[in-house]
């Protein structure tokens, strides 16, 4: 039997007050750690691509390497790495974005796609989706072309969607 988002959801930890007093922390180390689940995961995050229909999965740091090294497998893509600053060796393009206190900044190296390719953007979680909409707006400045932006799991009582209006957005599992 193939392996469903309600499957999924079941293996998600929920851990209160991490990493500060209240947030309900989504941890999926469980899901990881069970092999049916975690290839689970890739197939329901790769749902209606085939391969060939994607040049690059771009994912974030760090769970979203995760699954975008996953999917990139199955679609027989590359994998592109956004990541936190200072992390990435070569020219970067930054974007910072406002935390509840404080901003965050993430990177792409200038060539991590040529203009055109089509890219799937992939993290573990959206919650307010300040992360996904900068690492949208690093690959529209090397002008790539998104071809969706996905999710294992989306806290959508945050309505981080709304800031990726301009992109496909999908997640597996909503909260
Ligand atoms: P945001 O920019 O608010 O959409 O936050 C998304 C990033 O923060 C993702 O990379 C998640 O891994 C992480 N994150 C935010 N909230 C949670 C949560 N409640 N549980 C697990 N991870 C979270």
């Amino acid at each position: 039997m193939p392996v469903t988002s309600a499957d999924i959801s079941a293996a998600i930890r929920d851990v209160p007050d991490f990493p500060k007093p209240g947030i309900l922390f989504k941890d999926i180390t469980p899901v990881l750690a069970d092999p049916a689940l975690l290839a689970g995961c890739m197939d329901l995050l790769a749902e209606g691509f085939r391969p060939g229909d994607i040049d690059a999965v771009v994912g974030i740091d760090a769970r979203g390497f995760i699954f975008a090294t996953g999917v990139a497998l199955k679609l027989n893509a590359g994998f592109v790495p956004v990541r936190k600053k200072g992390k990435l060796p070569y020219e970067t393009h930054a974007e910072s974005y406002d935390l509840e206190y404080g901003s965050s900044t993430v990177e792409l190296h200038i060539d991590a796609v040529k203009p055109g390719d089509r890219v799937l953007l992939l993290d573990d979680l959206l919650a307010t989706g300040g992360t996904a909409a900068a690492a949208v707006n690093l690959l529209k400045r090397i002008d790539a072309k998104i071809m969706g932006v996905r999710f294992l799991v989306e806290l959508g009582f945050l309505n981080g969607r709304e800031k990726l209006a301009c992109s496909e957005v999908r997640s597996v599992i909503q909260y």
